[in-house]
């Protein structure tokens, strides 16, 4: 019996003072069986939220170590382009201020050494992780850098070919006596002279360097032979005009002589003729004339790659006298 009671539910009926069995339908064992499914389901998944939030699985943990591993390598990262970007703006100061400078270039705006690079979504695919500030603004700096060095690479460029042009320059400008050890054997210097013939002050537009007919007379710049133009022939005689660009030419006139002809290429220190008195001219001489830029300039000042300071000053001195031009 009692084993029985156990197995059913029984229920004492006070009127008939009779223990009467329990009679479970069908759809109440349902229920009751979905009741306890329903919460042994909720308490699973309680726990299981648990667990996936607060407690890692073993490869889990792994990654956390490695996302951090990242993060510091990132960090390192950071700081490594912080020193490459000192360098870089060591190398723009010293490109500003000492080579661009040098070779008479304008220093680079900062704007252009700084510019950002275009393109507001560029940065996008990198958004909506954990770490995208940290990754973004580490790729920002790179592309900063890239920008800089690409920038100062460019200027780099261009100072070399300054410098390469600049040395060309340095051996084209007239720069040395055309007589030699001409320099203070000057007999008339630029400027207002007596005119040897006409007997009244004219502009010289030269130097007059006396020396003995034959004496050879060399180019004083790297340049092309051309032939005299129109405001250069009165007087001359047989004369030498050489165009050594950049905006100058020299002059050579009254020889005796000349051994180059239009069109040739001379250097500098190149025998180009022999000094003599043809055209106007009262003795044997070289006149020489030195023009920048379409103007007549003193020869004098070209002469600082032949002279010590000490003859630069003589030989100022002697030019600067007001006497007779040979013309
Ligand atoms: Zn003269």
């Amino acid at each position: 019996m009692l084993k029985r009671r156990k197995k059913h539910q029984y229920h004492f009926n006070t009127k008939s003072l009779t223990f009467e069995k329990v009679k479970v339908s069908i759809k109440e064992k349902l229920k009751k069986f979905l009741y306890i499914a329903a919460t042994g389901m909720v308490f699973a998944t309680v726990v299981l939220l648990i667990a996936y939030n607060f407690l890692s699985s073993p490869k889990e943990k792994a990654l956390e170590r490695e996302i951090d591993q990242y993060k510091l390598q990132y960090e390192i990262l950071n700081e490594r382009i912080d020193r490459l970007n000192l360098v870089v703006k060591d190398m723009e100061n010293r490109d500003d201020n000492i080579y661009r400078v040098i070779f008479e270039a304008e220093p680079i705006p900062s704007t252009v050494r700084n510019a950002a690079y275009g393109g507001a979504d560029r940065y996008a695919k990198l958004e909506g992780f954990d770490n995208s500030k940290l990754i973004t603004a580490t790729t920002k700096k790179l592309d900063a850098l890239s920008r800089k060095m690409y920038v100062q690479s460019k200027s780099y460029d261009e100072v070399l070919a300054l410098a390469k042009d600049k040395s060309k320059m340095m051996a084209c400008i007239p720069a040395i006596v055309p007589i030699k050890n001409g320099a203070l054997k000057i007999g008339s210097g630029f400027g207002y002279r007596l005119h040897p013939i006409y007997k009244t002050l004219q502009m010289h537009p030269g130097i007059d360097i006396i020396s003995p007919r034959g004496t050879p007379i060399y180019a004083t710049g790297d340049g092309v032979v051309q032939s005299p133009a129109g405001n250069y022939l009165t007087g001359y005689g047989i004369c030498v005009v050489i165009n050594h660009g950049y905006g100058y030419e020299t002059l050579y006139g009254h020889m005796s002589r000349r051994v180059v002809n239009e069109g040739a290429k001379v250097k500098r220190g190149q025998l180009i003729g022999y000094v003599g008195s043809t055209g106007m001219s009262t003795a044997p001489h070289l006149h020489y004339e030195v023009w920048k830029s379409g103007a007549r300039v003193n020869p004098v000042n070209y002469f600082y790659n032949d002279l010590s300071p000490a003859d630069y000053q003589k030989v100022l001195e002697i030019s600067s006298k007001v006497n007779q031009s040979l013309s």
